[in-house]
């Protein structure tokens, strides 16, 4: 994991990106682009400036859509420094008691699923609350991929899907999709009921040990669930158990960890890789099956 150093560092302040930045876009001003963020915290980083209630608005008003990172010629990690200064933010310039519980209350929401999907149905029915509500019909509401895929022709991959709380809840097309693709190519899909969140929306808001702690319990029950779907499975030659490896991984990655209350780039890319690991392979994990005869190979 790179040093902030050297993630603040590969900004040539070229100013591409902002033409992709839609918080510019609309309001001008370059405290609000990608590039002026960056500036903000390279001077937070130096101790030029401090993170206070009027620097820290300007992050709060990043809306995390990225759109910068694949704008950038010089491959900036947006991503990641947007999620380190979300995290500093929480230290240093803690928000007001209220946003605090709406954020909380926000994010306890997302999680449970079923219950955003009972609210999403008047959404359905047509009922707009507020003009940004999203566009949903009953079909989106009720699609979602199979607990199991099988593959088109031999299996040659296995994969667990990992549907996400608000994708489950508005694009589960996305992941139906996303699933018969992956069956099309030879790749058996397991997508095991009753997932919980895999911490990415804590993770984006700077809550750290809540994302890392999701992010485990996720894959634990993954793993628990994938058990049960792989005995339903019509393939007596079931392939290896996805999720242990990456447990694995994730255990070699924690190392010793950070100690409570303990900060710094370093200690916190211990923390975030946990976190990413957790998230990211929970996302999509594929595991190998061996070269059956006659059938096709991995890869
Ligand atoms: S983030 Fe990339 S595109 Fe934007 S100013 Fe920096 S180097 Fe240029
Ligand atoms: S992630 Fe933030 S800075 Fe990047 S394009 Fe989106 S709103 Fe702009």
């Amino acid at each position: 994991m790179a040093e902030t150093r050297e993630l603040l560092d590969a900004c040539v302040h070229c100013g591409f990106c902002l033409p992709a930045c839609p918080t510019y876009t609309l309001w001008g001003d370059e405290m609000d682009s990608p590039r002026g963020r960056i500036h903000l915290m390279d001077l937070v980083e130096r101790g030029e400036i401090e993170l206070d209630a009027t620097v820290a608005g300007h992050f709060d008003r990043c809306l995390g859509c990225l759109a910068c990172v694949p704008a950038c010629p010089s491959g900036v990690r947006y991503d990641l420094l947007i999620q380190r200064t979300r995290a500093q933010r929480r230290e240093r310039a803690p928000r007001s008691l209220r946003q605090r519980a709406v954020e909380g209350g926000v994010l306890a929401l997302a999680a449970r699923p079923r219950l955003l999907r009972a609210l999403a149905w008047p959404l359905a029915a047509g009922v707009r609350p507020f003009p940004l509500a999203p566009r949903v019909t009953a079909a989106d509401l009720r699609a979602r991929p199979q607990p199991l895929v099988p593959a088109r022709g031999e299996p040659r991959m296995r994969a667990a899907l990992l549907e996400g709380c608000v994708q489950r809840v508005f694009f589960g097309r996305v992941n139906r999709a996303a699933a018969a693709v992956l069956a099309a190519d030879g790749c058996e899909v397991t997508v095991p009921r009753g997932q919980g969140c895999c911490g990415a929306l804590a993770l984006h808001s700077g809550r750290e040990d809540e994302a890392r702690r999701r992010a485990q319990e996720t894959i634990a029950a993954r793993e628990d669930r994938i058990d049960r779907a792989q005995g339903a499975s019509p393939r007596s030659q079931a392939p290896p158990r996805p999720g242990r490896h990456h447990t694995a991984r994730m255990k070699r990655n924690r190392g010793p960890g950070p100690r409570p209350g303990t900060g710094g780039p370093r200690a916190r890319d211990g923390r975030m890789r946990v976190a990413r690991s957790g998230a990211g392979d929970a996302a999509l994990c594929t595991c190998r099956v061996p070269r059956a005869a006659g059938g096709r190979g991995p890869g």
